[in-house]
């Protein structure tokens, strides 16, 4: 999968989570099918930490690797697993033709940031994770990263080390967790070819479309809001599609600052949902077949 990761020209990838029931499964094919003929580099589906998904999240994955033209990354969390639990889900995987894992640590279930003690026979973090993954099989690995640095990193400089750690483990390229301006992100990829390491960096984009993620992005991902965006937005905060038009136009302008500083791809979290990703996609000229349907209700 690496090989389709921006050699020539960027590329857009995509990420999903797991449905829970046929509404959502509808919901989601309907998305999936919207951007197949745009042709994403990848498709990933997310993994509930702890195991939650893991049934659907090896069923949704492998889904999409036989019944359509993408390429699949399915995830994996460590947290709650035990190694067997963990070669278990990795064998799943192979078995159903997923070569590609994003390996993340997860957060305790209930507790995201508070201290926790891994499963006794488990893994601490995700460069053992990454490790485990590599030895399993052929697997091309993704690991996350975080440009604001992690929520327990003590600081950016130790959180670069672990990140270096996950790349020297094996990983093949990052994606970052979502951030609203560029700094963060260009600042990480300057320090990460600083100390010598050349794996693609994809940033983590989600279409700013309603108040709620405005309100909510900042505090999941620890990525700031930068000055004055608040306020552009802030006249049509009782105008959802006003507010989602203006917050596309944002969206579109802080891929184009990604694009113009070289980025290889541009990783978008769709929320189960592709008609702003595919009208991003566009409007960026990163389709290779421009197949939108005219836009009737917003997602
Ligand atoms: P790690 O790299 O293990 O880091 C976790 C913390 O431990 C960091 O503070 C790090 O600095 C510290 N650390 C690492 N190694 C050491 C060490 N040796 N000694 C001391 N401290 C150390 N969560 C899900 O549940 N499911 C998903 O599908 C999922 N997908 C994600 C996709 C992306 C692109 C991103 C950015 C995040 C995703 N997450 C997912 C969230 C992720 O699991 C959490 O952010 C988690 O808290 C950190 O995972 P990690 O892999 O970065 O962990």
């Amino acid at each position: 999968m690496i090989d389709r990761i921006g050699t020539d020209r960027p590329v857009f990838s995509v990420e999903f989570f797991p449905p829970k029931d046929e509404q959502g499964e509808a919901e989601l094919w309907k998305a999936i099918r919207r951007l197949e003929p745009l042709d994403p580099a990848f498709v990933s589906v997310t993994y509930g930490a702890g195991g939650s998904s893991r049934d659907r999240t090896i069923r949704t994955t492998a889904r999409i690797a036989t019944d359509t033209t993408l390429v699949a990354m399915a995830h994996l969390t460590a947290v709650s697993h035990s190694v067997a639990e963990l070669r278990h889900v990795i064998g799943s995987y192979a078995a159903a033709g997923i070569r590609n894992v994003l390996a993340v640590r997860g957060d305790p279930p209930g507790d995201p940031l508070g201290d926790w003690v891994a499963h006794p026979e488990g893994l601490t973090y995700a460069d053992d994770l990454v490790r485990l993954v590599k030895r399993s099989g052929s697997f091309c690995v993704g690991v996350a990263a975080f440009p604001y640095g992690h929520p327990r990193s003590a600081d950016l400089d130790s959180d670069l080390q672990r990140l270096l750690a996950k790349i020297r483990a094996g990983a093949d390229f990052a994606i970052t967790q979502l951030f609203w301006e560029p700094d963060g992100f260009l600042r990480l990829r300057d320090r990460l070819a600083a100390a010598g390491c050349e794996v693609p960096l994809l940033p983590g984009i989600m279409p700013l479309l309603s108040v709620k993620t405005l309100r909510r992005g900042p505090e999941l991902s620890g990525a700031p809001l930068p000055p004055g965006l608040a306020e552009r937005l802030e006249p049509y905060a009782d105008d959802p599609a006003a507010f989602r038009a203006a917050g596309l136009d944002l969206t579109e302008e802080l891929c184009r600052k990604l694009l113009g500083e070289g980025v290889r791809g541009l990783h978008f979290y769709t929320l189960n949902r592709s008609l702003a990703t595919a009208e991003l996609v566009e409007r960026l000229g990163l389709a290779r077949q421009p197949a939108l349907p005219s836009p009737t209700a917003p997602a």
